[in-house]
């Protein structure tokens, strides 16, 4: 029988989760002459990993190479969609800098691929990569975070530091009191299939007007997309496979009991998405949840001990607008990994050593984006009928009155369309109300 080597007190910290949070905390240790342990469940880095998605890399490209990365196209065209029951109204967006390098810093990419190389990149700077090993909990002396417990036949790894990585399912921080659970108002239930089209070469680039590596991302939202819940649709390319995924609040799922399978397959069905994912094989299927309480959500980042980054501290902008976790995951990695080789240099463990961290991120485009969207769920949930419901059919209406072809003059068409867009709104002082609500978006 071989002999498990024995872990306990050899290394410097252990990060919980190989994701992107816990790969990036990872290289930053490394890369500062410490030696970190990285404890991850799955068979390998990615493989327990869903997301939809767009990988956003203007911190994680200052940290790795990307040349060789397992990246499946770069995003050329954002397209948004409002869905009534039967039209679309599309923005579609293709600036031509997006096709030059660093293409946006906007990458599909899969994750069980993608989380496999870069924690590869921390081993490579000095990491150790534990795999199929599940932290059950954290180990306390005098009140201080000492290390984990774990389901391994030797059980416990003391080290001085513990990077709480695991994700927006975040079990062992939640029994540790380290965070509270969120309501689940702030948390959304996601859907994803990775589809295939085993017909045809070229047919991604075909339905979606690409070329080369360029790819697309594709999001839906209003009541075609998702129903009644609050959330929406996405649709990304990858390079010869595409996600397609519905997320949405958890307490809207469990009020109205809408299916997560079943909101994604009549998401599927949709007249505006049918013809994309036509023929196409389901390759993969996942589901998971997204913490979207915002700024408001973010639990203490340290203690005595410990530091929590990325999901797990409920790092994740995802208000209809933006979904971007990866960029802050990666981010608070570094920032808390900088941060533990500060405290270890001065042979410290306690939170205020480490607090450098919370500093760091606090003057991060993370707090700033956080804090600058913090009003723009709790107002879109109370303007729900209108912005998924009225205002998606009021669109398609008014766009479908005002290019009518018939003998009827323009003007009338116009004057028609206006006011049925009107009608949905409350009038003008109801449209003035509506822009005023929701200038911060662009303005
Ligand atoms: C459907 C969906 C679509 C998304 N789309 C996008 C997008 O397009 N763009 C974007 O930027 N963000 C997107 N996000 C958000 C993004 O995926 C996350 O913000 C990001 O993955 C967070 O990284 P993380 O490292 O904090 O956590 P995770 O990526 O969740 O990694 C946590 C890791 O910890 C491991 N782990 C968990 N518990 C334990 C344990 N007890 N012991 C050992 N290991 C453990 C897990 O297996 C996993 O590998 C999406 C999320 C979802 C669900």
């Amino acid at each position: 029988m071989t002999e498990t080597p024995n872990y306990d007190g050899k290394f410097d910290a252990i990060v919980v989760g190989a994701g992107l949070a816990g790969s990036a905390a990872a290289l930053s240790m490394a890369k500062r002459g410490l030696s970190p342990l990285v404890i991850e469940r799955g068979t390998s880095p990615g493989t327990k990993n869903v997301f939809g998605g767009v990988l956003y890399t203007p911190t994680i490209r200052e940290l790795v190479d990307l040349d060789d990365a397992p990246l499946e196209r770069y995003v050329a065209e954002k397209r948004f969609s409002m869905l009534s029951e039967a039209d679309e109204t599309a923005l579609s967006l293709r600036p031509g800098e997006w096709h030059d390098e660093p293409h946006n810093d906007s990458f599909t990419v899969l994750r069980g691929e993608f989380d496999e190389w870069f924690a590869e990149r921390a081993v490579d700077a000095g990491a150790t990569l534990l795999t199929e090993t599940t932290v059950t909990g954290l180990l306390r002396e005098n009140g201080r975070i000492v290390g984990v417990g774990t389901d391994r036949p030797d059980g416990r790894i003391r080290a001085p530091y513990v990077v709480l990585a695991e994700g927006g399912n975040s079990l062992v921080t939640e029994r540790a009191d380290l965070k509270e659970r969120e309501s689940r108002d702030h948390v959304a239930v996601a859907v994803k299939e990775v589809l295939e089209f085993p017909a045809r070469e070229g047919v991604i680039e075909d339905r979606f007007r690409l070329t080369d590596d360029a790819g697309a991302a594709y999001n839906y939202f209003g009541e075609g997309a998702v129903g009644e819940a609050f959330g929406g649709g996405f649709l990304y390319t990858n390079d010869d496979t595409v996600s397609v995924g519905v997320a949405y609040r958890l307490s809207d799922a469990a009020a109205s009991g809408q299916r997560p399978e079943e909101t994604l397959n009549r998401f599927k069905s949709h007249p505006a998405v049918a013809p994309l994912v036509r023929d196409a094989r389901t390759v993969e299927y996942s589901a998971k949840t997204i913490p979207e309480g915002g700024i408001e959500s973010v639990p203490d980042l340290v203690h005595d001990g410990a530091v929590l980054v990325g999901d797990t501290a409920g790092l994740v902008l995802n208000n209809g607008v933006h979904l971007e976790g990866t960029n802050m995951a990666v981010e608070s990695g570094v920032h808390a990994g900088a941060a533990i080789a500060t405290a270890a240099r001065q042979g410290r463990t306690d939170a205020a050593a480490l607090s450098g961290y919370p500093s760091a991120l606090s003057r991060s485009f993370v707090v700033e984006n956080l804090e600058r969207y913090a009003w723009l769920q709790e107002a879109a949930v109370a303007d729900r009928e209108l912005l998924f419901a009225e205002l998606p059919r009021a669109v398609a209406d008014a766009g479908a009155e005002y290019f009518r072809m018939d003998r009827d003059s323009k003007e009338r068409h116009a004057d028609r369309a206006r006011e049925r867009l009107l009608d949905a709104v409350g009038g003008y002082t109801g449209a003035a109300k509506l822009a005023a609500r929701y200038r911060k978006v662009i303005a």
